[in-house]
């Protein structure tokens, strides 16, 4: 540590861009946009911004073609005096933009406007053995067009598209570290996609893809520092904080499902032993139950129709099933109490196909939960568990299109990739 600050100065060096530094024009934007309709004076109080600085951006901001100013009528029985009443919206068709997940089995895309409306969506289901990122950009290129038939909007008309897929995802760089989706490696995809799809691909992974659902549309909304775990073939999770999703430096941090639970433990799909994901993820499950069980796993086929069937012997009463998810539940258990005690969320969702299993959440995991996490008597957060599926993912991975856009637009962007320059 240098002590002699001096001519550098000191305290922390915040970039124009920072998120912290958010513009005013940022701050009204997002304010109308989350307010769905408001008036001049409610922006001017709420933001603490003088009534002269509000008009003036507002104005700035209608020429831009971004907002209008709406009419709103009188409730019924309202005697009208005067002109009626002036709020701020958003422009629905000012840009439209699709979202778009990829998993092994079924590829989802949702179309949105710009003030967030869901316009339509699809799904296709696919089986090919081909993992070239030609021929998954083929396969979403698909997707979307039937997306945009059931929106009656045209693909030029599209201004952004977020993709998400399973992984290690380098948001800001737009690359695929690692996919299960993609044969290859350190891979710039989105600027691949931006070029097949002709427009602006932004990607992420898709634990982060729910929390923005979340955030965007859901409970997430009103809480500035929430975290969503989610179980499916492994343990992702997303956080939030000061209402903005947490990425790390390197976009690949928040490996829940890789934080170590035992010493020397069970053998993990990464190649390390311990990990949470090790002892929860539906392989960890299959492990244990072709033991208790006494079955061949690569008999049954379908990883979730072994599942299914531990979970049906588990819910007649079949002790060593039971057991098997009663463990499963305990390790879960620490995962959420370091989670807790790492970064004191409010709420913890909790999502993912496998939460179907509700061993997995119920009382005793809870309790096992709040044991392992230091008392400073505060509040336990809200532990919720969430619908799922891939529409909501989708629309994750549209609030991330959406996020890029308004950001290219008011002349900030988040992320350095070259797709979000034009
Ligand atoms: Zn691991």
């Amino acid at each position: 540590m240098d002590n002699n600050a001096g001519a550098k100065g000191v305290g922390p060096l915040i970039a124009q861009s920072s998120e912290i530094s958010r513009t005013l024009k940022q701050q009204i934007f997002e304010h109308v946009r989350g307010a769905g309709l408001c008036a001049r004076v409610d922006i001017s109080s709420s933001l603490q911004i003088s009534p002269a600085t509000v008009t003036s951006i507002i104005n700035e901001l209608i020429q831009a073609g971004f907002i209008h100013e709406v009419t709103t009528p009188p409730r019924e029985g309202e005697p009208v005096r005067g002109r009626p009443p002036v709020s701020i919206a958003i422009r629905n068709d000012a840009f439209y933009v699709a979202g778009i997940k990829t998993n092994d089995k079924t590829h989802t895309a949702v179309i949105m406007d710009f003030a967030g409306n869901m316009l339509g969506s699809a799904d296709i289901a696919h089986n090919s053995a081909s993992r070239s990122a030609s021929n998954i950009l083929n396969e979403v290129n698909a997707v979307l067009q039937h997306a945009l038939n059931a929106s009656g909007i045209e693909h030029t008309q599209l201004s952004a598209i977020g993709l998400g897929l399973p992984g290690l995802i380098d948001c800001a760089a737009g690359k695929v570290i690692w996919s299960p989706m993609l044969d290859q490696q350190n891979i710039a995809f989105a600027s691949l996609a931006s070029d097949a799809l002709g427009c602006p691909v932004y990607i992420d992974n898709d634990t982060n893809l729910v929390t923005l659902a979340e955030l965007w549309f859901g409970k997430g909304r009103t809480v500035s520092d929430f975290a969503v775990v989610t179980i499916e073939h492994g343990i992702g999770m997303g956080l939030v904080v000061n209402h903005r999703i947490y990425r790390g430096a390197h976009g690949v941090g928040m490996e829940l499902g890789h934080t170590k639970v035992q010493l020397d433990g069970a053998l993990c799909r990464c190649g390390q032993r311990g990990c949470l994901e090790a002892y929860v993820a539906d392989y960890a499950l299959v492990r244990e139950a072709s033991t208790a069980l006494n079955f061949d796993p690569s008999e049954m086929g379908d990883i979730g129709l072994v599942l299914d069937r531990l979970f049906d012997e588990a819910k007649s009463g079949h002790e060593a099933a039971t057991t098997i998810f009663k463990r499963a539940g305990r390790y879960l258990a620490t995962g959420l109490a370091n989670v807790i005690n790492l970064f004191d969320p409010s709420l913890v969702i909790l999502s993912g196909a496998r939460m179907q299993y509700d061993f997995l959440y119920e009382d005793e995991v809870l309790h096992e939960m709040e044991r392992q996490t230091l008392d400073w008597q505060r509040t336990r957060p809200d532990i919720e568990v969430h619908t799922w599926g891939d529409l909501l993912w989708a629309q994750g991975a549209a609030a991330l299109a959406l996020s890029e856009l308004t950001e290219t637009l008011l002349g900030v962007s988040y992320t350095n990739q070259s797709a979000g320059a034009n």
